[in-house]
């Protein structure tokens, strides 16, 4: 499979379970492969207290994180580049160029881009005012310490905020929750955590509060304004893809479509589709585009 006019056979952009998938896989057929992450290996599963949907007898997302990073680790024809990040792939007729944010670059026959999803921030709603370059953490990442006892403005009602309820079932936090309409159907679940205050908004406009409080004015849906104010401010607004720029095709809502990218270009995991966002997914469409780019090279070998 080696092609000495590139770096390597396969370049993996992301480390999450969709890329650890595909370069296990591409080794077992033999295939060199080079993985890029900017931060560790599967870092959001390390954020999944409890899991009950995963095959092999995982119940934690660190679990399940600790085997797949040793695992990469001894796979000898996978090299891996942790800590940097890919800005740029261009995909041509014979081989596929990824940039890297050191100003590297690295050649390969295909590439597979397995980036996630990262946490939609205000300036991606329009029932949010707020600074243009504000970018606030999402929930799930709130740690339990820095919880305890406060009370946390979190905006937007998407599900995480049960994610976190139920992985600190007895921290003493208060939620005050500023959700749109198109939420309403997902705060069900959460509907009878009595830590959760519910509002239910037309709009917000963020500010002016000055650290350590963070304020906002919400117009509610019965017309009435007023004020809240809490010690912190998550959102919860929802995910949105984050995949380098170049060529690679994304669809109205910004995914990538795998049937509509280039040849060379193979997408997995979340970066996908909205619909389908779990980690056995993400294994399994990571693993298929790895076996996606053997036999396609396989076949050019052939007929070369
Ligand atoms: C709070 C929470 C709870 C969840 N609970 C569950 C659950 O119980 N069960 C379940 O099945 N799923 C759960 N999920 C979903 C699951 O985590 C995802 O479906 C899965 O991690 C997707 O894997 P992925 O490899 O596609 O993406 P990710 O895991 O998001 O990995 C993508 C990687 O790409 C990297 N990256 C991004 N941009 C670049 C770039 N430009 N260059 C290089 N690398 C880049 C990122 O750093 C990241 O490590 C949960 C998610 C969250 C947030």
């Amino acid at each position: 499979m080696a092609n000495t006019i590139h770096d390597t056979d396969l370049i993996v952009i992301g480390g999450g379970p969709a890329g650890c998938a595909a370069a296990r896989m591409a080794a077992s057929v033999g295939m060199r492969s080079i993985l890029i992450e900017p931060d560790i290996l599967c870092r959001n599963l390390y954020r999944i207290a409890a899991l009950d949907n995963v095959l092999g007898g995982y119940s934690s997302g660190p679990d399940l994180a600790d085997t797949i990073t040793a695992e990469l680790k001894s796979t000898e024809l996978c090299r891996l580049e942790l800590g940097r990040r890919v800005t740029e792939l261009r995909a041509g007729e014979d081989q596929v160029t990824v940039t890297l944010d050191t100003g590297d670059s690295h050649t390969a026959l295909y590439a597979i881009v397995a980036t996630g999803v990262g946490p939609s921030q205000p300036r991606d709603v329009s029932w949010i005012t707020a600074p243009a370059g504000l970018t606030l953490p999402p929930l799930w990442q709130a740690e339990a310490d820095d919880a305890e006892g406060r009370t946390l403005l979190v905006l937007g009602g998407d599900r995480p905020i049960g994610t976190f309820l139920r992985a600190n079932p007895t921290i003493d936090t208060r939620l005050l929750v500023a959700y749109p309409a198109a939420d309403d159907y997902k705060i069900e679940e959460i509907r009878v955590d009595p830590r959760v205050t519910f509002l239910p908004i037309e709009h917000l406009t963020w500010g002016p509060g000055e650290e350590p409080t963070v304020t906002a004015e919400v117009a509610t849906r019965d017309g009435a304004r007023h004020a809240v104010a809490a010690d912190a401010v998550y959102v919860s607004i929802g995910n949105a893809p984050t995949a380098p720029s170049g060529d690679l095709t994304r669809g109205a809502d910004g995914y990538c479509p795998p049937t509509d990218q280039h040849p060379r270009v193979i997408v997995a995991g979340d970066v996908r589709s909205a619909r389908f966002q779990r980690i056995m997914t993400a294994l399994g469409s990571g693993s298929e585009g790895a076996l996606h780019a053997y036999y396609a090279a396989s076949e050019l070998l052939t007929k070369g």
